[in-house]
């Protein structure tokens, strides 16, 4: 992408009504604008870092063995009815009335439509397990929408369902989504810790929320500092293998929110006790039958009996993660994408646009990564050097190539990281190399 063609309006300046760090830097990058409270419109760059979140949450929801479909952002009132929630939900659900004055709502999450969709042609023990997911808007009328996409009211939200026979198939599809949920966000460059979260009626231990910590969090949390350090399940894990040890390797340390935390029952040692803020990334929650008895979802078993199907539901909420990704990583410069989401892996600097040896580089650079399908901004904007360079701090490509008159002459450029500001020159000859060895680049060349 030339960023002479790019619709990437940065600011100088911070925002006025941007509190936290995150939402100043995604406006001052041009990610995103303000559409009315609490919902956003998503430009190129911003647009580019949710596409690949989606990816990743994608690929690995797919990897854990849950399939993808698309419910609507619009539901019936009647839905609601069935489960008792229409009027529990109160003034968060945005209420709508159409021509034939029917009452239909913008979903704020999607149990009763799943489980409608399921009771009518899932009836056998034998279509179960199945596991639904969907990327979605949701529409929430927060009360106090704030911090830009952290707490939108029109967000985009992750969320699967799962359906088994009994419960102890439920609790291994719980355990499959736990550790898929920290693949996930540890693909996403993040820490997210699973903390015990409320259960409300449903009662046992199965509802954690996934949260990493930062100051500007809006929930206070209690965990133990160990998890910190704990191993990822990585490359290649076996969903069917080892299932609950792996998800006990977590559990068996203290992590709770607020809600959950109970001081006599944490027997951390203070020194390693950490007592923090976090942001809500994900929640996954085991809630049995509540919804299928209401809404007639049952199956035969082998034996011909009649059974509500159990079942579980785990979201993520992935503009929020946006957010999130940027609070936790970012200097005074600007923006740090891990490289898994970066909106362009490599930024290219023409620091003399016009001058002919440096365009003729430039454009060969360029024209080499788009043949090697790497993202790259190449910025040829006749500027000033130095707006060149704080933008393209700002907007935090993880790599940065600076062609400069000085290099020009030994075929130089410079190979700057954003990260640690770490800077090395480099033949123009060795790119390729360079890029092939990337984990950016998957492509055979
Ligand atoms: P919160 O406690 O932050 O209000 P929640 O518990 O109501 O969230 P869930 O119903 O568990 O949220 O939704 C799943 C995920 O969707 C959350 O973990 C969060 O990441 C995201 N999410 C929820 N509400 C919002 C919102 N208003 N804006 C952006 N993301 C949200
Ligand atoms: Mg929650």
């Amino acid at each position: 992408m030339r960023r002479s063609n790019l619709f990437l309006p940065t600011l100088k300046e911070n925002p006025t009504e941007a509190q936290i760090v995150s939402h100043r830097l995604m406006m001052r990058a041009g990610m995103i604008r303000q559409s009315t409270a609490g919902i956003y419109s998503w430009l190129p760059m911003g647009y580019r870092v949710l596409q690949k979140i989606c990816k990743i949450v994608r690929e690995e929801q797919d990897y854990s063995g849950a399939q993808e479909i698309l419910m609507p952002t619009i539901q019936s009132a009647d839905l609601w009815r069935k489960s008792g929630r229409y009027e529990d939900y109160g003034k968060e659900m945005l209420r709508i009335t159409d021509r034939h004055n029917r009452e239909m709502l913008y979903g704020p999450t999607n149990e009763e439509l799943i489980t409608d969709i399921v009771s009518k042609d899932i009836t056998s023990y034998k279509d179960l397990p199945k596991n639904l997911y969907h990327i979605q808007w949701k529409f929430r009328d927060e009360v106090r929408p704030r911090f830009g996409v952290m707490r939108g009211r029109e967000f985009l939200m992750k969320d699967n369902y799962s359906f088994d026979l009994n419960y102890e198939g439920a609790k291994r599809s719980y355990n499959k989504m736990f550790i898929s949920y920290l693949r996930t966000f540890s693909r996403l460059g993040l820490k997210a810790i699973p903390m015990a979260a409320d259960t409300g009626p449903i009662g046992g231990d199965l509802s954690h929320e996934f949260i990493i910590l930062a100051d500007t969090g809006e929930s206070e949390v209690f965990c133990d500092s160990r998890l910190l350090d704990l191993e990822i399940p990585s490359e290649g894990i076996d969903y069917n293998e080892n299932l609950q040890s792996m998800v006990d390797n977590w559990t068996c340390y203290y992590a709770a929110t607020d809600e959950k935390h109970e001081p006599h029952k944490c027997t951390v040692p203070d020194e390693m006790l950490i007592k923090a803020r976090g942001i809500e990334v994900g929640h996954i929650f085991y809630f049995g039958t509540k919804y299928s008895q209401k809404m007639n979802a049952f199956v035969q078993d082998s034996e011909g009996n009649k059974v509500a199907i159990e079942m579980g539901s785990y979201g993520i909420g992935v503009s929020r993660l946006v957010g999130a990704i940027i609070e936790s990583s970012h200097d005074e410069k600007g923006i740090i994408w891990p490289e898994s989401i970066a909106p362009w892996s490599i930024g290219l600097i023409n620091l003399n646009v016009g001058d002919p040896e440096s365009d003729e580089i430039c454009e060969k650079i360029y024209s080499g990564c788009n043949k090697y399908s790497v993202d790259m901004l190449y910025d040829d904007r006749n500027e000033r050097a130095g707006t060149k360079f704080a933008d393209m701090d700002l907007i935090g490509l993880p790599w940065q190539i600076i062609v400069g008159p000085r290099g020009l002459k030994t075929g130089v450029v410079e190979l700057k990281r954003r990260v640690d500001g770490e800077s090395k020159e480099m033949l123009v000859g060795d790119i390729p190399e360079w890029i092939k060895g990337r984990s950016f680049c998957d492509k055979e060349y």
